[in-house]
């Protein structure tokens, strides 16, 4: 099997199960415990908080672990909005359904939302964002980097932006984080999402980093874990083993980004040069190291997936959320694609295991299929 969809979620690293296995064994307790066995299991969660700290110039106590991006975005959202009485939250067409539907249940609530435009490579404009701004517009929202078409966000911008205005900005960079570097410091970043499974840690856990003292409202009753902001026995497992992938992928991302960008590079001009019709979405260079997405001219996305299945690969037809349905996909909307064109895309997210071989081969299925279908068109 050729797994080319690592967007949709990643294999998870033998090092980070192997961290994980304890805590699903031996070490149960529960952390909130005062005998020493707890205590010990709390030391080992309060060790993870602080490794996923440094990898973003946060502090531990700004962590708070999650069930994963989904969770972190609807936090995010909805705490900062409980904490004002009206008001504008300013976000994109092209984030997470995470975010455009929290987005929506916010709207149901009394806060105006305006889901800004984006240009031709699915980028956020910067003159359009200053000019959107109100002077009740209390959260900017903006993804680090899309999902789908891969392109990079200038959030470092957008955070200055915000900063200056005296704005929060949020960030979902569940498909950034690790893959691009972020600073929420140097990037006036106050709130960001993350997801473990995207990084090759387990699924149904993640974090969401608030900024000391941005946002106070607890999101979930209960308990007093997470600081009293998110109750419920911690996931420990799943934080360990977030901690994990967040510390190899961290401590390996240059090596590996620059292994994947030159595979992706080669794969993009590969397919882009042995088959007709076809164009590449997103940006060129401002993309993440992984993400290849292709319209490929009167051929069905989900009908390439699914061929593509037959011959051993793993691919997807725009995201993985919505590749099931027959609605074209939300971004290659919002980039001006018709619907014909958005039905006809295929996205490819490649990991530093994939080989030049693998990419051969995968270019002459889908040169091949292209074919086929056109022929029979
Ligand atoms: N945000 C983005 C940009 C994503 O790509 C995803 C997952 O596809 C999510 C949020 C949701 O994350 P999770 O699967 O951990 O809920």
């Amino acid at each position: 099997m050729i797994y080319m969809d690592n967007a949709a979620t990643t294999k998870i690293h033998p090092e980070v199960v192997n961290a994980m296995l304890p805590y699903l064994g031996a070490k149960f307790a529960n952390p909130s415990g005062i005998y020493t066995f707890a205590k010990g299991v709390r030391k080992d969660v309060e060790r993870a908080r602080y490794i996923i700290a440094s990898t973003i110039g946060a502090m531990p106590e700004e962590i708070y672990f999650t069930s994963g991006g989904t969770e972190a975005d609807n936090w995010a959202l909805k705490a900062a909005a409980r904490e004002h009485d009206g008001g504008n939250v300013i976000s994109t067409q092209v984030e997470h359904k995470a975010i455009l539907e929290s987005l929506n249940d916010l709207e149901n609530n009394g806060i105006r939302t305006t889901k800004m435009p984006v240009d031709k490579y699915g980028m956020v404009e910067l003159d359009r964002l200053q000019k959107l701004l109100r002077s009740d517009t209390f959260l900017i929202s903006v993804m680090a980097a899309n999902n789908e078409i891969g392109t990079i966000m200038p959030f470092a911008q957008i955070g200055r932006i915000a900063r200056s205005r005296k704005i929060l900005f949020h960030t979902d960079a569940v498909q950034a984080y690790t893959n691009i570097p972020i600073n929420v410091n140097s990037m006036n970043i106050d709130m960001l999402s993350v997801s473990a499974h995207k990084i090759r840690g387990p699924k149904g856990v993640g974090f969401l980093y608030i900024r000391k003292g941005c946002v106070r409202t607890p999101f979930i009753n209960g308990g007093s874990q997470e600081m009293g902001m998110r109750a419920g026995t911690e996931n420990v497992a799943g934080i360990i083993g977030l901690a994990k992938a967040a510390e190899i992928s961290y401590n390996n991302m240059k090596a590996r980004t620059n292994n994947e960008i030159r595979k992706r590079d080669y794969m993009i001009d590969k397919i882009l040069t042995n088959i007709d019709g076809v164009t590449l979405n997103g940006h060129r260079s401002k993309r993440l190291p992984n993400n290849a997405n292709f319209t490929i001219k009167g051929v069905n996305g989900a009908s390439m997936v699914l061929m593509l299945d037959q011959q051993g690969i793993c691919a997807s037809a725009g995201s993985a959320c919505t590749s099931a349905s027959a609605k074209p996909s939300h971004v290659l909307k919002a980039i001006g694609m018709s619907d014909d064109d958005a039905r006809s895309t295929l996205r490819l997210t490649i990991n530093e295991e994939i080989t030049y071989q693998d990419i051969d081969y995968v270019v002459r299925c889908i040169k091949s299929n292209v074919e086929r279908a056109r022929k029979e068109m």
